[in-house]
């Protein structure tokens, strides 16, 4: 029997798949957690050079579209499998899955089963050598054909996966839609069924294990020091990865947040570090106001000015319905009297702005319309932003003014975890540098 009362589903990622002495220390992890499921990611990176067990599965598909031989690449799969099968002395069912993927590359099984087949087969050797129970997410997982989960998927993993005394061990990253054909989810998306386990499972608790010692308060390459997160919400977490801060994938909060749940990411190589805790209303840090700062460049600024704009009824709404109908979506829209600027990142105008500015000057006849390119935002995170936005501005301007950097935009909802801030592309490292400095750093 499974000693612990609590129940506890594990995510391993890539860099802890990727050696066997990466999988023995992960094997560890679950055991000193008596983890009731495990997920687990493809073999990642050894190395900065090395390449992903998906991204060559991907790569083999691509060849087999175009009817070109996909052996070559295949062999760095196989490569990379076999090494891992021997350390772990399971050679003969190593050999024996990787020649099942083979089979399935050349009969022609489509892109996403191909991408799959890391996943399924490392979780058949981790299963193996923690003596656990594989379940295939195929089985479990129903997915729309939007890449979502149906929540039916949630009755079938509490049905199916009863309690027990060995861990259950289900690949990442994919699903089944109801056709019978696998969809995965997008790259990263391994969380994404960690996070779908545990709420089938209803668990107290979904551990992420990862290479890094949690969040951090500020991407590392701008702020190299720039300290952990020991507590956060999962409305903040949201904020920090739509933002740009890439250790847990956005979409992979939102079935645990709605069940309160709580997300422990932690390090698979410093298990002892306390990592970040993701959890439904901050418990230990809670007068901190501002929790970090994560920030995106590449945004797109369409100025829309007319005179009398504050008393036209209606005339925001038909400003961003010129985006919507252009299926481009926005990303605040700070306004004057008579300006309105609409922000969008330049993925999704992608060709699309000279369509929405003549749109614009149909729906409302401006009396000027400017784009402003090269525009970065910097999203500052935390709770009761609004309450203490004066003492946040103060702060944060005097440090931006001593390096003479200006401010473009702000906007911040009256009750809401952020404050978006927009900065001229060439400043954001800077303005980080100096926000960081200002709200965050002791
Ligand atoms: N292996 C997949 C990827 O590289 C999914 C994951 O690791 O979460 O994107």
């Amino acid at each position: 029997m499974i000693k612990s009362e609590r129940s506890i589903v594990g995510k391993f990622g890539g860099t802890s798949m990727a050696t066997s002495d990466s999988i023995i220390q992960s094997g560890k992890i679950v055991n000193s957690e008596k983890m009731r499921a495990v997920v687990v990611s493809a073999p990642g990176k050894k190395n900065l050079d090395d390449i992903k067990v998906t991204d060559s599965l991907l790569r083999c598909s691509q060849l087999v579209n175009k009817g070109e031989p996909f052996e070559d690449v295949f062999s760095m799969v196989i490569e990379k499998f076999e090494d891992i099968g021997r350390d772990l002395e399971m050679h003969n069912d190593t050999i024996r899955w990787l020649e099942l993927t083979h089979k399935g590359i050349e009969s022609g099984f489509g892109r996403d089963w191909i991408a799959s087949r890391g996943e399924n087969i490392m979780a058949r050797i981790f299963s193996k050598y923690i003596d656990g129970f594989f379940y295939d997410a195929e089985d479990l997982i129903i997915l729309n054909e939007n890449r979502q989960v149906n929540n039916i998927s949630y009755e079938i993993i509490k049905n199916k996966l009863e309690k027990q005394n060995i861990p259950y061990v289900i690949p990442g990253f994919y699903g089944k839609k109801f056709d019978g054909s696998i969809l995965t989810f997008e790259r990263g998306g391994s969380d994404i069924t960690g996070a779908i386990i545990a709420r089938g499972l209803e668990a107290d608790e979904y551990q992420n294990w990862t290479d890094v010692d949690g969040v951090r308060a500020a991407d590392p390459r701008l702020i190299h020091d720039a300290k952990s997160i020991h507590e956060m919400t999962f409305r903040e977490m949201r904020e920090m990865s739509y933002r740009g801060a890439g250790v847990l994938m956005m979409d992979a909060i939102i079935p645990v947040a709605e069940f309160e749940i709580p997300v422990i990411v932690k390090n698979t190589f410093n298990p002892s570090n306390d990592g970040t805790r993701i959890v439904a209303k901050r418990e230990s840090n809670t007068e901190e106001i501002i929790i970090g700062i994560a920030s995106r460049d590449g945004f797109v600024s369409i100025q829309i000015g007319k005179n009398g704009m504050n008393s036209e009824k209606g005339i925001a709404g038909k400003i961003l319905e010129c985006f919507e109908e252009n299926d481009v979506s926005v990303e605040h829209d700070p306004t004057g009297i008579d300006m309105m600027s609409v922000i969008s990142h330049k993925d999704q105008l992608n060709g699309k702005t000279d369509k929405i500015i003549n749109r614009i000057k149909e729906m409302v006849c401006p009396d000027e319309i400017n784009v402003i390119n090269n525009i970065g935002l910097v999203c500052i995170v935390g709770q009761n932003i609004s309450k203490k936005s004066s003492f946040i501005l103060s702060k944060m301007s005097s440090h931006l003014l001593k390096k003479g950097i200006e401010i473009s935009s702000i906007t911040y909802p009256t009750e809401g975890n952020s404050m978006i801030i927009g900065f001229n592309n060439n400043n954001i490292k800077e303005a980080v540098i100096a926000i960081y400095d200002a709200l965050i750093r002791n």
